[in-house]
């Protein structure tokens, strides 16, 4: 299959392999296959300098077949249309893998947030919500963060929404500040549920890798770094948009964020050798995490990737072509909508919190998490067996068999 210019069409072609091997009617995948809504807003916001500029917004509801639409809100400039339909589209089958009540959805601004100043992103933050507030709510569909957007963020959008609502809405937006509704174990979530999937694949696999390379130190990937750095792993390789850094002997991940801290990025940190985000992916380390963004591994460098287990913690880090060649050098990939999907999974306690007016521990956030994580990875991994097919299409399989039965129960 080649790979098409369109994620979409190609995060389409994956999902239909699952509905051709379970002998689905056609008409179910024709009822995903276009999303729900889509909706694209203008926002004008005022610049420090007096001087209004227009930001383009989206936000894409894929479905509410199994409840609200659910997905974050990214900031980032090369966000397109294209894209946020296919986050949307894989947050309704990573919603449905977890098992947690929600449709897809994702939403996205083109900015480069590290051009704005903290008034400007606060005032592009309540804009957004403001021209998005029709599609909104917390049984409509409940935004969160995802790249370059935080907890910060979130906490705007919450007050925006609920100003114009003339009372506190919580469960409008998940990954707020724990004192605004936040969740206890939200900021951690994306990398314990992939650390979670990782254990659960190791016992199976019956390995115990000692070393890591992780690309992206944004929240899931410098969380997910850390917590492999504290369990002794030697994480030799981390990233970030301008390049990464390498050291065979292990980086002391504490280390490297003070350096980041400092200096704005990892490379330049001593005693490491600076390497280029291609070259992270194919260094010699059996556990490899994508955290970064998408087609990270692809045609041209799937057969270099030395690592014996794949962790997507970012969203479509694998272009399509890359899946067989990675299965067929026998790298044990799990996919993106198991890996990171413990996000998603807390983003929930968060709302059902919100909603009960009740706020759990961090100890119960996390028996919770461990739970859906190990639930979601045996149901994938049974498939994977009886269908002989890799991780990606396994998740697939399980989720279509769950969507289509909500469509039948549905009526349709
Ligand atoms: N942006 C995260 C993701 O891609 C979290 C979404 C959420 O919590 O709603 O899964």
């Amino acid at each position: 299959m080649a790979t098409s210019e369109s994620q979409y069409e190609n995060a389409l072609a994956r999902v239909k392999k699952a509905f051709d091997i379970l002998k689905i009617d056609d008409q179910y995948f024709e009822m995903l296959r276009a999303p729900k809504r889509t909706v694209t807003v203008s926002l004008p916001v005022r610049m420090d300098n007096g001087k209004i500029r227009i930001f383009e917004g989206y936000r894409v509801q894929h479905s509410d077949l199994r409840g609200p639409s659910k997905g974050g809100i990214r900031f980032h400039p090369e966000v397109d249309m294209d894209e946020v339909k296919t986050l949307a589209f894989l947050m309704t089958w990573k919603n449905t893998v977890i098992d947690i009540p929600y449709g897809g959805a994702k939403g996205g601004v083109i900015v480069n947030t590290k051009e704005l100043s903290l008034n400007e992103l606060e005032r592009l933050s309540r804009m957004y919500i403001l021209k998005m507030a029709a599609v909104l709510g917390p049984k409509r569909d409940i935004p969160a963060p995802d790249v370059y957007t935080n907890p910060a963020v979130m906490a705007w959008m919450m007050d925006e929404y609920s100003k114009m609502m003339g009372h506190n809405v919580f469960g409008v937006i998940t990954g707020k500040p724990v004192e605004l509704g936040g969740s206890l174990g939200r900021d951690k979530a994306t990398a314990q549920g992939g650390i979670f999937a990782l254990n659960d694949a190791l016992k199976k696999l019956e390995l115990k890798p000692t070393t890591a390379a992780v690309q992206g130190f944004g929240n899931a990937g410098y969380t997910f770094a850390k917590f492999l750095f504290d369990d002794g792993f030697k994480v030799v390789a981390v990233s970030d948009s301008s390049g990464g850094i390498y050291n065979a002997e292990g980086l002391h991940i504490d280390q490297v964020w003070a350096h980041k801290q400092k200096t704005g990025k990892v490379q330049g940190f001593p005693g490491a050798k600076d390497i280029t985000n291609q070259e992270l992916l194919e260094v010699d380390a059996e556990v490899l995490a994508p955290a970064a963004l998408a087609y990270q591994i692809d045609k041209e460098n799937a057969n270099n990737v030395k690592a014996k287990v794949i962790v997507e913690l970012a969203n479509n880090p694998t272009a399509p072509e890359a899946d067989e060649i990675l299965h067929r050098k026998g790298i044990f990939l799990i996919p993106d909508i198991l890996a990171n999907s413990g996000g998603v999974a807390v983003s929930y306690f968060e709302w059902v919190q919100n909603n009960q007016g009740f706020a759990w521990t961090r100890k119960e956030v996390n028996e919770r998490l461990k739970q859906k994580m190990e639930h979601a990875f045996n149901e994938v991994y049974s498939r994977a067996q009886k269908h002989k097919v890799d991780m990606r299409l396994a998740a697939n399989i399980y989720a279509t068999e769950k969507m289509v039965k909500v469509m039948k129960l549905r009526g349709y």
